[in-house]
This record gives C-alpha cells, structure tokens and sequence, in this order.
C-alpha cells in the first residue's frame, strides 16, 4: 500500500481516526475513541479483518491514541505494513496566520496555542491529539489541516465586522468562517461532476449537517462565508443559533441577570433546532413534522427559511451562480430541505426535478434546462485532509 495518511480528529473528549489512501479516498480502517476520560469510554474501530468495539475506561487522548493503534495491530491493517506518508490533523482555528495546511512542529504549536482565545473549545483538543501522535508516532511528519484556511481569501470588505477598527488588531475581531475542508472539497467535486474547471465555476456551497454555513465559492476560491469569528454565526443549526442581534446578549444580562457566559452557551448549546423544536437530529424533527407537530413545523420553516435568504445574499455576491450545492447530514439527505429552500426562484434560473432530488442515487436534483444545476455531494473531510497533507509532505 502506498500514499496512505493517517487522519486525526481530537475533540474534547473524543479521538476519530481514519487511514485514508490520499489518491483513492478509500478509508483502510476507521475509528473512533468517545467519552474520554468518562468511566466507561467508548472504542469502535472497522479494520480490514474485522470490528472492534471495546467500552473500556480510556483515561486521556494519549491512551485513546495507544489504544487505537492496538487495534490497529489486531484488526488491521497493522500499521507497519502500511505505507503511511503523514499523519494529517484537523485543527479548527488558524486565525488569519493559516492560509493553507502546514507541517507541524514547535512554531506551529506555539502560532495554534495562541490562537486558544478564539477557538476554546477545540484548538486545546486539536493541540493534545497533535502532541500525542507526535510522541507515539514520532518517525512520521505530522501536518495540520485547518478549517479557516479555505476562507482566507475573502475580500476585507466580507470579512470585516462593523465595530471599531481597533478590535480586530487588538483582539483578531473578523469573520474567520469555518467548515473549510468540506466546502474546499465539495467544490472540487461539484467541478468532476459539471464535467468543467473549478476556476470557471461560481458555487453556493451549503453545508448542512450538525453545524451548518454557507460559503459563496468564486473560481474555487472562497469569497464570502456564514460562520464568522466562531461557528455560531449564519444558518440555523443543530443547536446553535445562527444569525441574531446582537443586543441579545446585553438585554438579557440586564433584564435576566444573565452572564455572557451564560448566554453564549445558551446559543450554541441550547438553541438552534433544539431550542425551537425540542430535537437537535433533523431526522427526529423530520418525524415530528410529519405527525403533525407545529413546533417542529415553525423550527423547519425558520431553518429554511435562512437558507434561502443566504442562498439569495450569495447570489447576489456572486452575480452569476452555475452551482447550488448541498451536502453532510442534512444537506444530502432531505430532500424536502432541498425542496422548501429554492421553491419558486424559477426567476433566478434555478428549476428544482422534483423526481431526481427525491431519488437518493441522483446527484443532480436540477432539470435539465436548469441555468443552475443544483448537486448533492456527499462531504469527505478525511480524505480532503489525507490529500492537503500528502501535498505538504510532498511539496
Ligand atoms: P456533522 O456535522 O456532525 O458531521 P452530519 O453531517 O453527520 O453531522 O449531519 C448530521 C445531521 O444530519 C443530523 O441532524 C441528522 O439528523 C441529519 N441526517 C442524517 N441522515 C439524515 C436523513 N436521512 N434525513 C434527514 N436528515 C438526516
């Protein structure tokens, strides 16, 4: 085997893990490590010569890392038979200092420990599972795959807020976006589906799946994007939020006593679907909307509804949109999302086959004569990473 990458995703207390052929997308084996640190841990792992699934105490990501290279050894493929190339992690945040993948070594552990402040719930995560793998699998060059990089090419005036000026210098106040990988690689995909070049492509990208964003992709390039200085910002989501006045946080300290604390997990913990609907999972909501319920018919029209006022903004930023494309969890799979956010835009050349986006096999949901073709990709974050992390190494 040859140009294998082995993918790192560290949450909290969580360690995903893939070993990605970064030519093919094929995934040699999967796994997952969940409840780190909790009493009872959770390790599945799917290898060439079987499955493993273990409910064991694992006490840190350094014993989630050993324990997923163990089975490696027993479920395959064992490691030192693979030709592995890199190791690739994911790494939420880069500030404007990540404009692309980087190797990883002392600098950039210092350059993404800076960068805490923004990103407090994932770069300490990303941070421990980048140096844990570098102990364990030190003979290896370990690369970090941003999700902010794809949107450092947006023009200051899409990333700038409107707050005084000495914020961005003094604190790095700015629209970052996120979900970069995903967007980077459905972008490429949409190309090999349109049978055209990426760079001649103007593409709404909407990714929509436990976190969702928007991104308005001119040429391959990402040039406007939902999520701003964290992922709260934009469409309505599993339990975030999205958009809203940002006098709520305010008003609320002084009319409920609440901390900013308080709110801020309230709106990323607490609302979104979640918060209107009393279910986070779109499939649940889904099911309650069809036996009738009015809260979860209000939380998918409010959902919807987002989408198409960020699908006409992008439109407009655009100018000329040979693309709408939907993808992860949501994206892919509701047809009836699909359906509800671009009915009757027939005026901007967008004509939805009702009979193709219903059939889960068809990746083009449009009708033929449609100026806008509108796709459905599935996303592969893993394999994007095994693929920018092969071109760091190879460079
Ligand atoms: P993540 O952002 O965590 O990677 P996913 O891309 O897996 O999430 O998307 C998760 C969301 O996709 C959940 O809300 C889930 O309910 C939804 N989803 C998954 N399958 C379907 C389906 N068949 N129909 C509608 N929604 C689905």
């Amino acid at each position: 085997m040859s140009g294998h990458v082995l993918v790192i995703n560290a949450g909290s207390s969580s360690l995903k893990y893939s070993l990605v052929d970064a030519k093919t997308g094929e995934a040699a084996a999967t796994g997952l490590v969940e409840r780190i640190g909790e009493e009872q841990s959770h390790h599945v792992h799917h290898g060439p010569t079987g499955d493993f699934d273990d409910d064991q105490a694992v006490a840190d990501h350094e014993a989630a890392l050993e324990a997923a290279v163990r089975a490696f050894e027993t479920h395959g493929p064992a490691l030192a038979d693979v030709d592995i190339v890199a190791v690739g992690h994911r790494v939420v945040h880069g500030g404007d200092r990540f404009a692309a993948p980087a190797l990883v070594d002392d600098e950039l552990i210092a350059a993404v420990t800076d960068l805490v402040p923004l990103a407090p719930l994932h770069n300490p995560a990303n941070l421990e599972g980048i140096e844990v793998a570098r102990r364990l699998l030190p003979d290896l060059p370990h690369v970090a795959v941003f999700d902010t990089a794809f949107h450092q090419t947006l023009p200051p005036y899409a990333y700038t807020y409107a707050v005084p000026s000495s914020w961005q210098d003094e604190y790095g106040i700015r629209r970052y976006g996120f979900h970069g990988t995903s967007h980077s690689f459905v972008s490429g995909q949409a190309a090999g589906l349109l049978g055209r070049k990426l760079e001649d492509l103007n593409l709404i990208v909407l990714h929509l799946g436990n976190g969702c964003s928007a991104t308005a992709v001119r040429g391959g390039k990402s040039v406007d994007t939902s999520m701003g200085l964290t992922p709260l910002e934009g469409l309505v989501m599993g339990t975030r939020s999205g958009d809203l006045d940002p006098a709520i946080h305010g008003h609320l300290a002084r009319v409920a006593g609440r901390s900013a604390e308080e709110t801020d997990r309230a709106l990323n913990s607490e609302s979104g679907l979640k918060g209107l609907t009393g279910a986070n999972d779109f499939r649940e909501v889904s099911r309650r909307r069809a036996a009738g319920d009015e809260r979860a018919q209000l939380g998918f029209d409010i959902y919807c509804y987002r989408l198409r006022k960020y699908i006409g903004a992008y439109y407009a930023v655009l100018g000329r949109v040979d693309a709408i494309v939907f993808t992860a969890g949501v994206g892919q799979h509701s047809a009836e999302v699909r359906a509800a956010a671009l009915s009757d835009l027939e005026s901007l050349g967008i004509h939805l086959d009702p009979v193709r986006n219903a059939d889960p096999t068809d990746q083009i949901a449009s009708t033929e004569d449609s100026a806008v073709a509108v796709l459905v990709i599935p996303t592969n974050e893993e394999w994007e990473i095994a693929r920018q992390a092969l071109d760091v190494v190879r460079r």
